[in-house]
C-alpha cells in the first residue's frame, strides 16, 4: 500500500450506506429511519427500492433509487436489490460499505468509531452471524457434495473497499443474482460465499450489530450507547423491543412495532 494511504482517518464522508427496502414499508419503516438516523448521515445513505415514491424521494435528497426489482420477500427479489446495492457502492468509490435492512436503527457515531479500528486497504466482513454454525447447501459445482460457509445476517454488515473490489468477478454487474439463483440462496447467504467460501476471507463478528433475531429487551440501558445498530418486530402478541427507559409507548410509537 502506498505509504500515505492510511494516515487519513476514516470519516462518514467515506462510508456509503445502503439501506434495503420496499414499496409497502416506505410509510411505516422507512418515515422512522428519516426521521432519527438519516438526519446524521444524510449524504451518504441511499435507500434501494422497488417502486416510485417522489415524496420519500424528496425527503431523503434524492436518494431513493428505484431498483427496478420485483417487489417481493424472495430470493431473487432480494439478490437483485443487493446486487443494484453493491454495484452503486463500487461506483462511489467510497472506503466502506455498509448495508443495513430498513428495520433497523443505526448508531452513526458507534459505527464510525467501529470503522476507524479497520482499514479500508484490508479485506474485512465486519457482521453478525445469525447461526451458531456455518450454513451447509449443496455444491452446485461438485454435484452431490456439500459446503459449508459462515455469512454475516442481512440486517446489518460493513464490507471493506479492498475486499469489494476482489468481489467483483463474483457479485458485479448482476452476477451476485445469478449466484444466488445457482445456489438456492438469499442475499446475506451469497455474500457469505463469496466473501468466505470463494475468496476465503473470515467474517469478524461485531456483538453491537443488533437485530430482532434476538432478545432486545435484554439490553442494559447502559449499554445502549455502545451499541452499533437496534432494530424492533413483533411475533404474534410478543415483541421484541429495547427497553429504552423514559419514554412512554405514546411517546415513541415506533416501541409497538
Ligand atoms: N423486503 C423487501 N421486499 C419484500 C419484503 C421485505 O425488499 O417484499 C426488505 C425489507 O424492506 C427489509 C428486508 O427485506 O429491509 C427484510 O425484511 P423484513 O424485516 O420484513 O423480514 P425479516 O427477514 O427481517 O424477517
Ligand atoms: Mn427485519
Amino acid at each position: 500500500q502506498g505509504q500515505f494511504s492510511h494516515a487519513r482517518r476514516t470519516e462518514l464522508s467515506d462510508v456509503f450506506i445502503s439501506v434495503k427496502t420496499t414499496g409497502m414499508f416506505h410509510a411505516s419503516r422507512l418515515q422512522l429511519v428519516v426521521q432519527t438516523w438519516f438526519q446524521l448521515a444524510r449524504d451518504q445513505t441511499y435507500f434501494f427500492t422497488d417502486s416510485e415514491d417522489k415524496e420519500m424521494n424528496e425527503l431523503t435528497g434524492g436518494h431513493l433509487v428505484n431498483t427496478n426489482c420485483s417487489s417481493s420477500h424472495n430470493r431473487q427479489s432480494l439478490c437483485c436489490k443487493m446486487s443494484v446495492e453493491y454495484d452503486a457502492y463500487l461506483a462511489s468509490k467510497k472506503r466502506w460499505m455498509c448495508h443495513f435492512d430498513d428495520d433497523i436503527y443505526v448508531n452513526i457515531p458507534v459505527l464510525m468509531e467501529l470503522l476507524q479500528k479497520y482499514k479500508h486497504t484490508d479485506d474485512w466482513y465486519l457482521g453478525k452471524p445469525s447461526l451458531r454454525h456455518p450454513i451447509e447447501v449443496n455444491d452446485f459445482e461438485n454435484p452431490g457434495a456439500k459446503i459449508t460457509f459462515w455469512f454475516a445476517t442481512g440486517s446489518a454488515f460493513c464490507i471493506s473497499r479492498a475486499l469489494a473490489l476482489k468481489m467483483m468477478p463474483h457479485a458485479g454487474g448482476g452476477r451476485l443474482m445469478t449466484l444466488g439463483e445457482k445456489l438456492r440462496l438469499p442475499d446475506d447467504c451469497v455474500m457469505g460465499y463469496i466473501i468466505d467460501h470463494v475468496l476465503r476471507k473470515q467474517l469478524t463478528v461485531i456483538e453491537g450489530f443488533r437485530s430482532h433475531l434476538e432478545a432486545l429487551w435484554l439490553i442494559k440501558p447502559y449499554q445502549l450507547n455502545k451499541q452499533i445498530t437496534f432494530s424492533y418486530s413483533e411475533y404474534g402478541d410478543k415483541v421484541n423491543v429495547v427497553n429504552v427507559l423514559g419514554f412512554s409507548v405514546e411517546e415513541d410509537p415506533s416501541r409497538s412495532h
